[in-house]
């Protein structure tokens, strides 16, 4: 066989050769844009020829700080197509990170939604090798700003080339994109994914057993094209050539059930936060949702009312994946197996709540200290991942040894195995707070609280949701003499400059002591406990 490599321009040229009529739908901050894949490979294409104007090379990163959009497509294969890395970046992410993750990833070129520039007016000063910066917007002229090299993305495509080529000789295992993850201490993970790995996921994202993306459907990914690259999905639907829509920035549940019925989407991803919006949004009004053939759903476990309400209420079928960022992140996939059809419906959403079987051509194992735990729904155990869309390591990062050991990946998710091999994400092994979707660290907060003068041990835990999940909330004793001197709320103001909003604890609650482990860990487990049990009161 020809040893051939999979490549993410070469998926662009299939979506113009094959589904030149075909569209992507975007929402912009002033309109909606309707392009077909012959004009956004064009304008690809004068991308790809305005970043080698620009100077960038092969390997270089460039770097997104935008929402979901025909732009950030465009650039999702403009980058690797002409031999740089994509490196999107979470715009939700404290202005401390931003600036690590910018600088640890070496980005030499940033795009930049209009609405996020300011942050950069703001952040600038602290970016050791970005050279230049590319502002989106519908608008002729350019925010203001002190900054000399800033372009207008418009202006790079209208001058650009559109029958620039993407680059033939790339090897498959070259690198293609990169994501960071926030970790459970200290600064976030980065991940870097080749074109072979982001082109093998794409094809799990077609598998009829999985997603089954397809040209037919109507995609619409809700989660963010920061995380995670939106889940593989605009890569995938590129390559198949299935329409895209695109719900732009700052979007509402309203905007989603809107377009859903005005587009006619079939299948749409993102958090359970999303979908309790959405859901919320369709109980109030009145929408023709019945082009939905799947909601997908991941990142955080998805409760069971919600997964009862779109299947029995809204006949919707809810589809339950789990991944990560260093996954690409499809894992595994929640489906039904042919035999059990005649479950009764109550059945069939318990087994909705389940994370799903593996993918095909990844490998799992799942152990504890004594090794590999039987499949009896009942043990648990961490669940380790292999396969050519798994990560091997960490970008330059002295961490990779604690999570990537013996050829396997260790997610740090406790699980549990049924006799099917589905498995079921009973905790994190560490304790972090997952809220809409997102990542908080309750050891940064921590550390941070226990900084404050006052305060002498401070724990943070995650309490359930219903609207995002799980959000934290602070425990603190105080040192002696301090009691009655300190609110909440000053803790609170300490922590907000520090920290992007969604971070700051919904609570603080003053405690006399906080319980602690055999080898003097805060007892995670135990104090929720209590924080519950005071909550109800
Ligand atoms: P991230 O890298 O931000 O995508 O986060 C990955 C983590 O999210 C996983 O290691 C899990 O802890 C969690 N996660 C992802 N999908 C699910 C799911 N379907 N159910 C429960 N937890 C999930």
């Amino acid at each position: 066989m020809m040893d051939h490599s999979l490549t993410i321009g070469a998926m662009m040229e299939r979506a113009e050769n094959f589904f030149p009529k075909k569209e992507v739908i975007s929402q912009t901050h002033d309109k909606i844009h309707r392009l077909t894949y012959k004009e956004i490979g064009k304008r690809t294409r004068s991308l790809m020829s305005a970043l080698d104007k620009l100077g960038i090379q092969r390997g270089d990163r460039v770097g997104t700080l935008a929402w979901n959009t025909h732009r950030h497509l465009e650039i999702y294969f403009a980058a690797p197509g002409m031999g740089a890395v994509l490196h999107t970046i979470n715009i939700r992410l404290s202005p401390e990170h931003i600036i690590y993750i910018i600088n640890h990833a070496e980005d030499k070129i940033i795009f930049v939604d209009e609405d996020i520039f300011p942050l950069i007016n703001q952040l600038h000063e602290h970016f050791t090798t970005v050279k230049t910066f590319v502002v989106m917007t519908d608008k002729d002229t350019l925010p203001e700003t002190t900054l000399t090299n800033v372009y207008s993305y418009e202006d790079l495509i209208r001058d650009g080339d559109e029958t620039y080529e993407f680059l033939e000789d790339i090897d498959e295992r070259d690198p293609a994109g990169m994501c960071y993850t926030s970790a459970t201490t200290g600064k976030p993970k980065g991940v870097m994914y080749t074109h072979r790995s982001i082109a093998l996921h794409s094809y799990a994202l077609g598998l009829a057993d999985s997603a089954a993306v397809s040209e037919s459907d109507v995609a619409m990914p809700v989660v963010p094209q920061f995380h995670v690259n939106a889940w593989g999905i605009p890569f995938a639907c590129t390559w198949f050539g299935s329409t895209q829509v695109m719900p732009g920035p700052r979007f509402t549940p309203e905007r989603l059930a809107r377009f859903i019925e005005e587009y006619k989407v079939t299948i749409t991803a993102g958090v359970p936060t999303i979908w309790l919006g959405l859901l919320k949004e369709i109980e109030t009004n009145n929408y023709d949702l019945a082009s939905l053939r799947g909601v997908l759903c991941g990142g955080s476990a998805a409760p069971i009312g919600m997964i009862r309400a779109f299947e029995q209420k809204h006949h919707i079928p809810f589809f339950h994946a789990y991944g990560a960022t260093e996954t690409t992140p499809l894992a595994t996939f929640s489906r039904l197996k042919s035999y059990q059809a005649d479950l009764s419906m109550d059945e069939k959403i318990q087994e909705r709540t389940r994370q799903g079987i593996l993918a095909p051509g990844l490998e799992m194992k799942v152990v504890d200290e004594n090794g590999d735990i039987p499949w009896d729904n009942e043990t648990m155990g961490e669940l380790l991942l292999r396969g050519p869309w798994i990560a091997n390591e960490y970008y330059n990062d002295d961490r990779t040894e604690k999570s990537f050991v013996n050829g396997w990946f260790h997610t740090g998710d406790v699980v549990t195995v049924d006799e099917e091999g589905t498995i079921k994400i009973i905790d994190r092994t560490s304790d972090l707070i997952k809220s809409g979707g997102e990542w908080i660290s309750s050891v940064e907060l921590e550390n941070v609280l226990m900084a404050h003068e006052a305060v002498f041990e401070a724990c943070v835990v995650a309490i359930p949701d219903e609207k995002w999940q799980e959000r934290p909330i602070a425990c603190v004793v105080l040192h002696d003499g301090y009691d009655g001197k300190v609110t909440k709320e000053e803790l609170l103001d300490f922590l907000k400059p520090q920290f992007a909003n969604f971070w700051i604890p919904d609570d603080v609650i003053f405690v006399e002591e906080i319980p602690k482990s055999s080898v003097g860990k805060f007892l995670k487990r135990e104090l929720r406990k209590i924080v519950l049990t005071f909550m109800e009161q």
